[in-house]
């Protein structure tokens, strides 16, 4: 478990600000993106590569996935260990038109689909109540990861005090920023 599900949702969405090129402190092993502390991504897509038409602020948090180990102990000692010990690195992304649109729609359907199955659930009759409450509990699971993640765009896979090792640009992104070898 590399993300932080638990962490306050913090995002903006600003147009993209005109000549803010400057990838200085951004780095690629030809997988991941290495950010150092006060990197800033340059104009473009971070899915691909196209000039950015907006840029998403999104605060990443990481815990060593050794931390979910105390989730036996108990959900919510896992939630406030998490909580304490996860690192966090406010990052501005770029996005093209067509992948924020994306985004935006696959977060309206994370919230759509648990709330219909819960809907569901309500109207229905008590013995067919139970599977749709079950279904609705899946759902909602599987919507908050799914949607933490794309919300996310890309996926923090650690962060230190160096700054953050990120997944999910594309390679075209990526074939454009330093190399440098993890
Ligand atoms: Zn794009």
């Amino acid at each position: 478990m590399t993300d932080n599900p638990y962490s306050a949702p913090r995002s903006a969405e600003l147009p993209a600000a005109a000549g803010s090129a400057d990838s200085s402190n951004l780095f690629t092993d030809g997988v991941h993106v290495f950010a150092e502390l006060g990197a800033c991504f340059p104009s473009r897509c971070v899915l691909c590569n196209a000039p950015a038409e907006l840029t998403l602020r999104r605060r990443f948090s990481w815990h060593s996935p050794w931390w979910a180990l105390t989730i036996l102990a108990g959900v919510l000692t896992y939630l406030i260990v998490a909580l304490v010990v996860r690192k966090s690195m406010l990052l501005e992304l770029g996005l093209c038109a067509a992948h924020a649109r994306r985004r935006r729609r696959v977060i309206l359907g994370c919230w759509i689909l648990p709330v219909a199955a819960v809907g569901a659930c309500a109207l229905s009759s008590e013995s067919v109540a139970f599977a749709f409450g079950s279904l609705a509990a899946v759902l909602a699971l599987a919507a908050l990861m799914i949607g933490q993640r794309f919300a996310n765009v890309l996926t923090p896979v650690r962060i230190d005090a160096a700054g953050a090792r990120l997944r999910g640009a594309s390679p075209a992104f990526l074939a454009t920023l330093p190399h440098r070898s993890a």
